[in-house]
């Protein structure tokens, strides 16, 4: 199923992948369009299979990010929540915008994904790359600098990277305003668009279990896909965990993968 979807260029890999219904959501096939991989890949960009990206870490192969942005799909793309009733009880036909998009990348490696995420979620929306090898995280953000629709993703903030253990999850650090002429306590400031949890979480990397952490990250509504090693570290498999509105949590275990794992930060010497 890999190798068949190869192509020459961008264009031709992303047909290939719908061609074998690897991608079957137009939207989701548009933002596979807007993402060069060659930004991301260093060698055989357009080849279905990983990559090195050094550091021991690949890029996963296309297929993989392609189910992986189908099955998160509902979650990234922005809500439009029904008007306000009017006076004479009609809804308004443009409707209000709902909550922004807030999506997690575990793992974020070369930033491919990332991106990806980020031409889904829409202009409010905010996609956060999560490595913990500083030199990758630095590693995606150039990545991503490299095209202009990138640049103005980094520039915005609707995608960032940042360095941290993904098992723990991630929540943005409220910004700190120092009072005047005292050494401290930092004082937080409110900041409306940083509310937490995630729509949707991506984990990159086979994690040793389901972690409770990043369940209770999830919004309600919510979705992660991450691959989970058995209980013999033998086999991988995709899971998905759903929450539904009432903080219900469903999992489901899918088919087989290969994934790096989901570890320690190497120790620096
Ligand atoms: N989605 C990436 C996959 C990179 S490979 C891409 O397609 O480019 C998996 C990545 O997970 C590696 O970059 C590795 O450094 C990272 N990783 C492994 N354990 C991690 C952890 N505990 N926290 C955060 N990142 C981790």
């Amino acid at each position: 199923m890999a190798w068949r979807s190869s192509g020459a260029s961008n264009a031709e890999l992303v047909e290939n992948l719908w061609r074998n219904k690897l991608i079957t959501q137009p939207l989701v096939k548009a933002a596979f369009l807007k993402v060069d991989r060659a930004h991301y890949a260093p060698s055989s960009p357009y080849e279905d299979s990983p990559q090195p990206i050094g550091h021991r870490a690949t890029i996963s192969a296309p297929h993989m990010h392609a189910n992986a942005v189908e099955s998160l799909l509902p979650f990234l793309l922005p809500k439009i929540r029904s008007g306000p009733q009017s006076a004479e009880g009609v809804a308004s036909v443009e409707g209000q915008k709902g909550r922004p998009r807030r999506v997690l990348d575990i793992g974020s490696g070369s930033g491919y994904l990332t991106h990806v995420l980020a031409e889904l979620v829409g202009e409010d929306g905010v996609v956060v790359g999560l490595e913990h090898i500083k030199e990758l995280k630095e590693l995606g953000e150039r990545n991503m600098a490299k095209s202009p629709e990138g640049r103005a993703l980094l520039e915005s903030g609707r995608a960032r990277f940042r360095v941290g253990d993904g098992r723990k999850g991630w929540s943005e650090p409220k910004p700190t305003a120092q009072q005047p002429g005292v050494g401290g306590p930092a004082v937080e400031t409110d900041v409306k668009d940083e509310e937490g949890g995630w729509d949707a979480i991506h984990v990159g990397a086979a994690a040793e279990e389901l972690h409770e952490e990043l369940v209770r990250q999830m919004r309600s509504p919510g979705r992660m896909f991450i691959p989970v090693e058995d209980e013999n570290a033998l086999e991988q498999y995709i899971w998905t965990v759903d929450k539904d509105e009432h903080g219900v949590v469903k999992k489901e275990r899918l088919y087989g993968v290969r994934y790096v794992p989901l570890t320690d930060a190497p120790s620096r010497t």
